[in-house]
């Protein structure tokens, strides 16, 4: 069941990140058993990484963690909806829900591109019923203003 507490947690990352200029402003957070395991934000900048999007950087930190490539029970929340590689990280990850604030829609406004490469990748029509959902839209999007308030670099 959805908890406001790690949304918020997944919003602070987020807000880390912005600061540190890691990355865009996206965090994100893996739960299982009613407690966060690991919490990621999108380091492409920092690491000069494509693909370290704020989702893969929680599952990667998890799966150290748990010493396992299989989060089966665990849930993600994620300040804005996954992409197409994100999404498809939490699959092989064999997460079983994604809670997220933004939708795709709003990262194309600040400058991202998670739009043009769904619709590239067929969409996500296909995805089970209620494997997403949709969570304090309003709260994640006062990070994306604190990121468009400041100097950034888009990818
Ligand atoms: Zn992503």
């Amino acid at each position: 069941m959805y908890q406001k507490e790690f949304m918020e947690a997944a919003i602070a990352e987020a807000r880390a990140g912005v600061q540190n200029k890691d990355g865009g402003p996206f965090g994100a957070v893996v739960v299982k058993d009613g407690a966060i395991v690991a919490s990621g934000h999108n380091h492409v900048l920092s690491n000069n990484d494509s693909t370290c999007h704020g989702e893969v950087d929680a599952i990667r930190k998890a799966e150290q963690k748990l010493r396992t490539y299989d989060l089966s029970g665990c849930e993600i929340y994620t300040t804005s909806e996954p992409c197409p590689m994100c999404l498809a990280a939490i699959l092989w990850a064999n997460i079983s829900k994604v809670y997220y604030g933004c939708t795709i829609e709003d990262n194309e406004k600040i400058g991202f591109r998670d739009l043009k490469f769904d619709s590239m990748m067929g969409g996500r029509a296909n995805l089970p019923e209620g494997f997403m959902e949709e969570k304090d839209r309003e709260l994640c999007l006062g990070v994306f203003e604190e990121y468009t308030g400041a100097e950034k670099t888009l990818y």
